[in-house]
């Protein structure tokens, strides 16, 4: 196993429907395929593909859409999205999903929420254990917060916001800034004497041109300049990545070695929502893990 996959890592931005494994949206659009709701033949080579286009990725949002829409769908892609972020060595996972209404279906928002409690507990890779009166699901090894999201309700357009839009968030000092691009000068001059953690996400950026190459991200830049920063998926599945992809590429693109990489994920600590028994039962396991690692 390579180093990056053995790692112990912190997953902050990571969307429930972006995760699905393309097993299981193969088997649910052949289901739909079967009953007429789509052209199978039309969606098949998108889910099989790795290395999708702007179009393709937009193309598998809307299939996504319509295939996670019932229940028992999204009760079984929470149990395998956190599964598979749990085989590769993900200790704490922070998953956001927006509640959806189908009245067709008969969901609400609630019932829709009690589906991904329900995926939760149906997870056998991991324990999970439920904080009372939170929507925390909290585990012995993989720490799994749910938490609202900040993304748009579609992703048809790539959101870009502008510069006065920018600025309000930052006067807001949120706890963590998703992505951060599209900054200008003065932006990146007050987010880093904000010291607002940055969750950066490779692979998506690139996929949706939102940056056009690594060699210019500013991950450099804030890595350089010591700001907070940690990596994350995005969308692992619809981006044909994971939380180790996205280690061993910035060790390449950014030259980044196993201490450096190590160190970045266990900053990852500070920044998330859970509380400090969490954070001093992560330290633990990473440090553990540095020891094992040699580090
Ligand atoms: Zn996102």
């Amino acid at each position: 196993m390579e180093w990056w996959v053995y790692m112990p890592k912190v997953e902050l931005h990571a969307h429930l429907n972006g995760s699905v494994r393309d097993s299981t949206l193969l088997e649910l659009a052949r289901v739909l395929g079967d009953e007429g709701v789509i052209v199978f033949s039309d969606v098949e080579h998108v889910i099989m593909k790795d290395d999708r286009s702007l179009h393709e990725v937009f193309k598998l949002f809307d299939l996504i859409h319509i295939l996670t829409t019932d229940h028992k769908t999204v009760t079984r892609i929470t149990k395998e999205v956190v599964e598979d972020f749990a085989y590769e060595n993900v200790v704490y996972l922070e998953l956001r999903t927006t509640p959806k209404k189908n009245d067709s279906k008969g969901m609400s928002k609630r019932s829709y929420m009690e589906a991904v409690m329900e995926g939760l507990r149906a997870v056998t890779a991991v324990d999970v254990d439920f904080a009372p009166q939170s929507l925390d699901a909290r585990t012995s090894l993989n720490r799994i917060p749910m938490n609202g999201t900040c993304h748009g309700a579609t992703r048809r357009k790539i959101y870009v916001p502008n510069h006065e839009e920018i600025q309000m968030m930052l006067d807001f000092l949120p706890n963590r800034i998703g992505h951060a691009c599209c900054f200008s000068e003065e932006d990146w001059r007050k987010l880093k004497s904000s010291k607002i953690p940055v969750e950066i996400c490779l692979t998506s950026n690139i996929r949706t041109n939102t940056i056009s190459s690594l060699d210019i991200h500013h991950f450099v830049d804030l890595y350089n300049a010591k700001h907070p920063v940690i990596l994350c998926t995005d969308d692992s599945g619809v981006f044909s990545t994971s939380l180790s992809k996205e280690y061993s590429l910035a060790s390449s693109a950014f030259g980044l070695g196993k201490k450096e990489l190590f160190q970045l994920a266990r900053n990852g600590i500070d920044y998330i929502f859970a509380d400090d028994e969490v954070k001093g039962d992560l330290t633990e396991i990473f440090s553990s893990a540095a020891k094992e690692l040699d580090l």
